[in-house]
């Protein structure tokens, strides 16, 4: 059986303890792996190797560590095909979306910031008359930690060690225990691109032992975590009396608000993708539609009959848009869910089922499902599913809709579709998330601060507020 290793100081090994996980494919339910169920003593040794290659690391010039992570980037392009069929067995996504979506954004995010890098410039400030100046230095932090889960794994994964490395820290990362597979292939790439020995070191095991243990290092100085709001609460509490700097990428329950005046066609397929785009299992998934009275039943009419039309199938057929969901528990969740919505009064306007498919018969499928729900402070308009469902509901007001949709604990993204400029823009101030979509979904320029508010979470990622986070800076004044 194939074995997932650690990758610590450019060396693959296995767990001190000698003991393994299995690793299940979601679209037969059956193991295919193992990895390495690593503990404590797995991330000292790395933390090792890390402090170890941090000085020589943090002096290499910009332009050398660009070139570097550049390299890294090409030959991310170069693998995509393996690279995404190995994300598709590990996590159940169909092919075609590893192949045109999750690789292609991990090699971008290696270009990105060995671009963004180059741009990363000091502020001076000349206190004229006093004859002072002060400048900004920005130091990388030294070494630290990055976390990343299951929904979108080497695009995350990367997502969080690029900004790292080009900032000039050393990192331990560990992907989630449930798709480990890519971040394990992205370690021999990083020894092919000539990444040193002991900047990257990748942990692989469970959250609560291999995870804790980065968390809880009291030398490594920064957490990026991307996950579940309860773990991120549980990171937050551990992490914070060690002054440690934090980012939390976190939960979801995001309003789609759709208006009569929008371009009905286009705002369609767009919501049949923001809806059920990767099983449902994008923190930006659109969970909560909400649609103007006047065309209310049109949408209804005309969404169900669009998403009856979803292939659900094996991730690997040319035709799947729609694949396994990522692990047992979590499509048990899922089910359970839908359960919860009929015992709250929710219609099933389509799906509602585990699915059988042939050939993948021990598969965790699900249909896609919509439940027409009227209560919107019900749990299931309340609480994160990340699956393959969505409710929806009427509304007559802006007034209205903005109060269902900022009721949530949740505050990360929100689509709004209209084409009333004056509309789109109070709503976009009023909607309490971090992100707003206007007309558009999941659509990323690297440059934006990207990240949630309330308890989707604290910080932001992209651009320079990424490279912000892993460095320090230090302001120098000098009196001349
Ligand atoms: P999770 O919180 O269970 O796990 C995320 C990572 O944290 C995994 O690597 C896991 O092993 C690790 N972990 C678990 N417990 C830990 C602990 N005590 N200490 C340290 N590490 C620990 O999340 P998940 O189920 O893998 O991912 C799904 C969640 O992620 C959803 O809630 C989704 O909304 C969220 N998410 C958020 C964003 C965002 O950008 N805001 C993006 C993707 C996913």
């Amino acid at each position: 059986m194939k074995k997932i290793l650690n990758y610590i100081n450019g060396n693959y090994c296995e767990a001190v303890s000698g003991k393994w996980l299995d690793n299940y494919n979601p679209s037969t339910g059956k193991i295919y792996s193992q990895i390495t169920d690593s503990s404590q003593e797995d991330v000292e040794l790395a933390y090792q190797a890390a402090k170890k290659a941090f000085p020589k690391w943090s002096n290499t010039p910009i332009e050398e560590r660009s070139d570097i992570l550049l390299r890294i980037s090409t030959l991310i392009e170069k693998n995509l095909d393996a690279l995404a069929e190995a994300e598709t067995r590990d996590n159940g996504k169909p092919l075609s979306l590893a192949k045109s979506v999750d690789i292609p954004r991990a090699s971008s995010n290696f270009k990105f910031f060995a671009h963004a890098i180059t741009q990363f410039a000091s502020e001076a400030h000349e206190s004229i008359g006093r004859n002072t100046i002060n400048f900004t230095l920005k130091h990388p932090l030294g070494v630290v930690g990055c976390i990343s889960p299951w929904n979108l794994p080497l695009y995350l994964f990367t997502w969080k060690i690029a900004p790292a490395l080009a900032s000039g820290n050393c990192v331990v990362a560990k992907p989630s225990e449930i798709t480990p597979v890519t971040a394990f292939l992205l370690c021999e790439i990083c020894t092919q691109a000539g990444l040193p020995k002991g900047v990257l070191n990748i942990v692989q095991g469970m959250g609560s032992t291999a995870g804790h243990a980065i968390v809880t290092h009291p030398d490594i100085k920064a957490i990026s975590f991307t996950g579940g709001t309860k773990t991120g609460e549980h990171i937050a509490r551990t992490a914070a009396p060690m002054f440690k700097k934090l980012s939390l990428e976190l939960g979801g329950k995001n309003p789609n608000i759709i208006f009569a005046d929008c371009e009905y066609d286009k705002m369609l397929a767009v919501t049949v993708k923001s809806s059920f785009a990767n099983q449902g299992q994008i923190c930006l998934c659109g969970s909560r539609i909400f649609v103007e009275k006047s065309i209310y039943q049109q949408f209804k009419t005309d969404f169900v009959a669009k998403v009856k039309q979803l292939k659900v199938g094996n991730p690997f057929d040319k035709d799947t848009q729609i694949g396994a969901l990522v692990s047992k528990p979590h499509l048990e969740k899922v089910v359970s869910y839908i359960q919860l919505a009929k015992e709250e009064g929710g219609t099933l306007l389509c799906g509602g089922e585990k699915l059988t498919v042939n050939g993948s018969e021990n598969g965790y499928y699900v249909e896609p499902t919509i439940i027409e729900i009227l209560d919107y402070k019900c749990r299931v308009n309340q609480e994160e599913i990340f699956g393959p469902v969505v409710t929806i509901m009427p509304f007559e007001t802006e007034e209205e809709v903005l109060t269902m949709a900022n009721s949530v604990k949740y505050g990360l993204s929100a689509t709004v579709w209209t084409t009333n400029l004056n509309r789109s823009m109070r709503m976009s101030k009023a909607l309490e998330t971090g992100i707003v979509w206007v007309n558009t979904w999941l659509n990323r320029d690297l440059r934006t601060p990207f990240g949630g508010i309330k308890n989707s979470g604290v910080g932001r990622e992209g651009g320079f507020e990424a490279l912000n986070f892993f460095t320090e800076p230090k302001n120098v004044c000098i009196k001349y």
